[in-house]
């Protein structure tokens, strides 16, 4: 039978009384309506099943299907909030015969994992994404603005398009030595794996040098790759670019091969996110730290020299909390810088609210913009308002830029937004206000 959206209303057989007679005795008895309308076979819905047989036939697709439209998944989802849409909502839709490949809504979800975390039949987002956008992007079907960060990506190394050679710039302002390993080889504890963000965007230029200088003053032996690193490409995945990841992957491979370190620590939890779960699974194995890990267990050697006297809440980036299960580490730095107070937000830890920055959303604002009555981001800028808070910390390279707009266009310009390695360093250096 057709569908493509068009529901068929059920046809009720129905009769005021009915006789029935049971198969095993040959006895009869008379049925009211409400029940004879029960023993006649109906159809209640008919739907295709052909949109999921696409769906299943991609490696990771599969889970869609599996859903028995519990709705658990909706109130969670960031993007629900904000629009119309959800694990159970595209499982209608492509019930009812929407072809998800060639829908808008194969571009909204931020990966964020908040539906898998209640979804009681394991429907699972993180991988039917990829699957679906991966077939989009084979076919041509790619939104222009991440079509242009796939093109960048593939012939710079990271999304920004900016130049390779310019990737460790930021080490001019640190104000303290930063070693480049092709021009210092040698051995070294901590592979500082700095990524696009905080090479090449200003506010992330400012986290860098302000995690330098943090490293530098706790002793820490550590060492960048400069020129020679490559974006992980995580985000990249997500959007449906495997391919563009695996080349990556096995360029980062090959560079990391070449150097003596022990450990490898990076600001952003979507490399972070890469290097701990994907790149095993090729055979590239390395001890991986976010920094608010690496500088956690470091808090009691830290040479504060200020109170900072502001009372911060922390936002939870969804690749290092959900993804990873790492939620205390930041709060552990937070806590122990001298005169700030943490207020938490109603959503937070396991069920933190999402940036809108993962899965490639942090290049797909102007076309998630089309489907939403606010960005995700300004509906947590306004969250992190109401807690009386004067500063939103973050520890993810996407978010500072994503919540400073979104402070300014809520008129929240009062919330300064900083990363947790900001305020270790200015509570380090003595330029708080005690
Ligand atoms: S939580 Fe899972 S089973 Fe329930 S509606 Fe959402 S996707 Fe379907
Ligand atoms: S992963 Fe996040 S954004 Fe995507 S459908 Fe699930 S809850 Fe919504």
């Amino acid at each position: 039978m057709p569908v493509g959206g068009r529901k068929q209303a059920p046809v009720v057989i129905e009769e005021e009384m009915a006789v029935v007679a049971s198969t095993i005795s040959g006895r009869t008895s008379e049925l009211p309506a409400m029940w004879n309308r029960m023993l006649e076979p109906r159809v209640l819905r008919d739907y295709g099943s052909g949109g999921f047989a696409r769906l299943a036939a991609l490696q990771g697709g599969e889970s869609l299907e599996w859903c028995y439209g519990c709705g658990k998944c909706v109130p969670v989802c960031p993007v629900d909030l904000v629009g119309e849409y959800g694990p159970r909502k595209l499982h209608r839709k492509v019930q009812s015969g929407v072809d998800l490949l060639a829908d808008d809504d194969l571009w909204l979800c931020t990966t964020c994992m908040n539906c898998l975390r209640v979804c009681p039949k394991q429907v699972d987002m993180i991988k039917v994404m990829p699957a679906a956008r991966g077939a989009a992007v084979g076919a041509g079907e790619v939104p222009t603005e991440l079509q242009d960060v796939f093109e960048k990506t593939f012939r710079y190394g990271n999304c920004l398009g900016e130049n390779p050679r310019r990737r460790h710039a930021w080490t001019r302002g640190a104000g303290v030595p930063v070693r480049v390993l092709a021009d210092q080889p040698g051995p070294v504890d901590v592979l500082f794996y700095v990524e696009d963000y905080w090479s090449y965007h200003p506010r992330g230029q400012q986290a860098a040098q302000a995690f330098a200088r943090v490293l530098t003053a706790l002793g820490v032996d550590f060492a960048i790759l400069g020129a020679e690193e490559k974006t992980v490409g995580d985000s990249q995945r997500l959007a449906g670019e495997a391919g563009l990841f695996e080349a990556l992957m096995e360029d980062v491979a090959a560079t990391l091969g070449r150097y003596d370190f022990r450990r490898i620590v990076t600001p952003d939890p979507h490399g972070f996110n890469a290097l701990v779960k994907e790149y095993p699974k090729h055979g590239h194995r390395y001890e991986v730290l976010h920094y608010t890990q690496l500088l956690a267990p470091l808090v009691e050697q830290m040479p504060f020299a200020a109170s900072l006297e502001r009372t911060v809440t922390f936002h939870d980036p969804c690749y290092l909390g959900r993804h990873n299960g790492e939620y205390d580490a930041p709060r552990t730095l937070l806590e122990a810088i001298p005169g700030i107070r943490l207020v938490e937000m109603g959503r937070c830890r396991e069920n933190g609210y999402c940036c809108g920055g993962g899965g490639g959303g942090m290049w797909l604002d102007g076309f998630t913009s089309n489907h939403t009555a606010e960005r995700l981001s300004e509906r947590r800028v306004r969250e992190a308002a109401e807690t009386g808070a004067d500063i939103l910390a973050v520890c993810c390279p996407y978010e500072v830029s994503r919540f400073e707009d979104a402070a300014k266009s809520t008129g929240n310009d009062h919330l300064q937004v900083r990363d947790i390695v900001e305020l270790l360093d200015e509570a380090m250096r003595g330029h708080g206000e005690g």
